[in-house]
C-alpha cells in the first residue's frame, strides 16, 4: 500500500524540499499551502513528472474547519495519512518586547502552536490503532530558536517553538502506544524565504559567521533529517529531537 504523507506549507522552502523528497521515497504527498497556489501546483507537477503522486491541499492550518477539510480532502483522494510533516510557520520582524501587541503574539501561537495541535489530533485520529489505524509518524519542525541560543532570536517566534518542542514530547508518550511515532528536527538558520517575510532578508548571511559550521543550511539538508525521522529506519525513535542548526 502507498503511504500516503501530508506536508504542511509545502509550496516553498523546508516543506517544499520535503515533500519531494517524500515523493522520491515513495509517499504520495499531500502538498498544504495558504495563498500560494501556482507554487503548490508546481510542487505537484515536479512530483507527478517524476511518476509520483500529490495533491495541492489548500488550507490556513489556524483555522480548525479548513484543517478539518484538507484532512477529508486528503482522505478521500490519497487514502489514509501515514506520515504528518508540521513544518507550516510563520515569523515577524524582530522587535524588543516593548513593542510586541496582542495581535501579534496571537498570530504567532495561533499558526505555529494551535495549527500544529489541530494537524497533530487530526492525524491521531486517522493513525492510531484504538481508531482502527494502521500507526504512522509524525514531524513537527520547530526551531534552534526554542532554545535561545542567541540574542539575535525573535522571543515571541522562540516561545512559540518552545510549545512545540513539549508537544511533541508529551505527544510521543501519549501516542507511543498507539504505533504512533512524534519526532522533531531543529533547523537552524536555513536558506529560506523566511527571513525575507520576517523583514530581515539576507539574514542567513549576515549571521553564519557565528555559526560553528559557519555556514547557512538548505532546505534539502533539513528534509533528510525529517524524512529518515519518518521512515521506518528510525523504527525505534521516537520524543526524539535531530538539530539540523550547523552545530549551533
Ligand atoms: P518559509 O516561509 O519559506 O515557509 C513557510 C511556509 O509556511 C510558507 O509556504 C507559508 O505560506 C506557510 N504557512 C505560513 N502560515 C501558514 C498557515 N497558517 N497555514 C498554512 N501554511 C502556512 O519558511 P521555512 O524556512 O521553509 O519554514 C519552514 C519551517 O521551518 C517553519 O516552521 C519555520 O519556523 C522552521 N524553521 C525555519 C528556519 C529557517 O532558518 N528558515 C529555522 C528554524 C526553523
Amino acid at each position: 500500500m502507498t503511504k500516503v504523507a501530508l506536508v504542511t506549507g509545502a509550496s516553498r522552502g523546508i516543506g517544499r524540499a520535503t515533500a519531494l523528497l517524500l515523493a522520491q521515497k515513495g509517499y504520495a504527498v499531500g502538498v498544504n499551502y495558504l495563498k500560494d497556489e501556482v507554487a503548490a501546483q508546481q510542487v505537484v507537477t515536479e512530483i507527478e513528472s517524476q511518476g509520483g503522486q500529490a495533491l495541492a491541499l489548500r488550507a490556513d492550518i489556524a483555522d480548525e474547519s479548513q484543517v478539518l477539510a484538507m484532512f477529508t480532502e486528503l482522505d478521500a483522494t490519497l487514502g489514509p495519512i501515514s506520515a504528518l510533516v508540521n513544518n507550516a510557520g510563520i515569523l515577524f520582524q524582530q522587535t524588543s518586547i516593548e513593542h510586541l501587541t496582542a495581535e501579534r503574539i496571537n498570530k504567532v501561537l495561533s499558526t505555529n502552536v494551535t495549527g500544529y495541535f489541530l494537524c497533530c489530533r487530526e492525524a491521531v485520529k486517522r493513525m492510531a490503532h484504538r481508531h482502527g489505524g494502521q500507526g504512522g509518524s509524525i514531524v513537527n519542525v520547530s526551531s534552534a530558536a526554542a532554545r535561545l541560543g542567541a540574542p539575535w532570536e525573535y522571543v515571541d517566534y522562540a516561545a512559540s517553538k518552545g510549545a512545540v518542542d513539549t508537544l511533541t514530547t508529551g505527544l510521543a508518550l501519549e501516542v507511543a502506544a498507539q504505533g504512533i511515532r512524534v519526532n522533531s528536527v531543529r533547523p537552524g538558520c536555513i536558506y529560506t524565504e523566511m527571513h525575507a517575510s520576517g523583514g530581515e532578508p539576507g539574514r542567513v548571511d549576515r549571521v553564519k559567521g557565528n555559526l560553528p559550521m559557519q555556514r547557512g543550511g538548505t532546505p534539502e539538508e533539513v528534509a533528510e533529517a525529517i524524512t529518515w525521522l519518518l521512515s521506518d529506519a528510525a523504527s525505534y525513535v521516537t520524543g526524539s529531537f535531530i538539530e539540523a542548526s550547523g552545530g549551533r
